[in-house]
């Protein structure tokens, strides 16, 4: 049977495999080894289940947003990951990850951050299980997140401040995976999206698999049926969209759109659209759809929102995409924020600028009447304000 999932060696099509250095491949296939039998065990799915209901609130609320539906002429339900504690969907990943961590024998966790919201997520799981946690983050982005740096020292976490080139991301990726080779018996480097090396990809869209295994059961109720037409998810690297089409990949009825950050369009060399204007190249120890100049070399990534600012998408994405089985939609900043005010508007639901990206793609499609959508809405806007009031009169 075909199958849009991943193969034994780690690929989805072409994308993904585990391009690494030696030494870090020490550590990763140790995760590989233990991960599946972890993930599958009852121990593991019992206390997995117990925090994401009892701590993280789900499962989240799928929505029927009457004013939207009336508004496209269709029914559009809103997958509610913005009510989960912390405020995005990254909690669930970070609850798996966690506790994957603690059955190897880990006591120290490390991650690296953009803008903040993946450490936030991480020191306060840590904080929950008293494992010891250090952030590596980029000065520049230490300078800009005021917010989520005190939010993660008063949860427990290290900063480590990352010096070198640009002092963004991609920097504090490198040092953190230095930290991770130097001491790999007692660390865990706990990945915030569906990229990386093998299992990372795999390991995180299992994790986040609980959205799309709720808005089966919460269809069933509300429609008699569990699978969409539709479904709508933004993309960064592409966490929160593999999570809510994980158990819809092999179902051609339920189409998927993907709304990629188009920054301040595809062409104008300040975008994050990986999807539409990438080419194949390796970032971060897998290979995927990359963003690069004219001579091939990686270029920086650019959106309003810094959850989409990603130069890559994760492997399972890519491959769907290279595929035909899910259509990309890209998205400019402008759109996101009139994305957002008009699901303020008509909903009283202020999303991340992330999740506005989402709602954005609804111009760009066509529905049949009583069509069922399903729409993610990844995480709320309370981050955001200070962006969406440069825009308000
Ligand atoms: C981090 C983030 C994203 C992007 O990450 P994915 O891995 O692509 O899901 C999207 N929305 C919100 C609210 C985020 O915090």
């Amino acid at each position: 049977m075909k199958t849009y999932n991943i193969d034994s060696n780690g690929f989805y099509g072409e994308f993904g495999g585990q391009f690494i250095p030696r030494e870090m491949a020490k550590c990763v296939d140790e995760l590989s080894a233990a991960y599946l039998g972890i993930i599958n065990s009852k121990e593991f799915q019992d206390e997995f289940h117990y925090l994401l209901h009892n701590y993280v609130g789900r499962p989240s609320p799928l929505y029927l947003a009457k004013n939207l539906s009336r508004k496209y002429g269709c029914k559009i339900y809103l997958k509610r990951e913005d009510l989960n504690h912390t405020g995005a969907h990254k909690i669930n990943n970070a609850i798996g990850q966690i506790l994957i961590a603690r059955k190897m024998g880990k006591r120290r966790v490390i991650a690296e951050t953009g803008a903040g919201q993946h450490g936030v997520a991480v020191a306060t799981v840590c904080a929950l299980m008293g494992m010891e946690c250090e952030i590596f983050m980029g000065a520049t982005d230490i300078a800009r997140q005021q917010i989520n740096v005190k939010k993660m020292k008063m949860l427990g976490a290290t900063i480590r401040a990352v010096t070198e080139g640009n002092q963004t991301l991609a920097e504090a990726c490198d040092a953190a995976i230095r930290e991770w080779t130097l001491h790999p018996e007692e660390t865990y480097y706990l990945i915030g999206s569906a990229v990386g090396p093998r299992p990372y990809p795999d390991m995180v869209a299992r994790l986040q698999s609980v959205i799309s295994a709720e808005i089966k059961q919460q269809l069933l109720q509300h429609e008699q049926r569990p699978h969409p037409d539709k479904i709508v998810a933004c993309v960064g690297g592409g966490s929160n969209a593999a999570g809510s089409i994980y158990h819809y990949l092999d179902t051609p009825h339920t189409e998927i759109i993907l709304a990629e950050a188009a920054g301040k369009g595809i062409h104008s060399g300040q975008t994050a659209a990986s999807l539409s204007v990438g080419h194949n190249g390796v970032l971060h120890g897998f290979r995927t759809l990359t963003l690069q100049d004219e001579q091939g070399n990686p270029r920086e990534a650019y959106s309003i929102s810094a959850g989409l600012d990603y130069p890559g998408i994760g492997p399972m994405l890519a491959n769907l995409y290279a595929q035909g089985r899910a259509k990309v939609v890209p998205i400019t900043d402008n759109e996101a924020i009139e994305g957002g005010f008009e699901l303020t508007s008509s909903e009283g639901i202020i999303p991340a600028i992330e999740s506005a990206h989402a709602i954005a793609a609804l111009k760009h499609l066509e529905f049949k009447k009583g069509e069922v959508v399903v729409v993610t809405i990844s995480g709320r806007g309370d981050k955001d304000m200070e962006t969406y009031l440069q825009y308000m009169q």
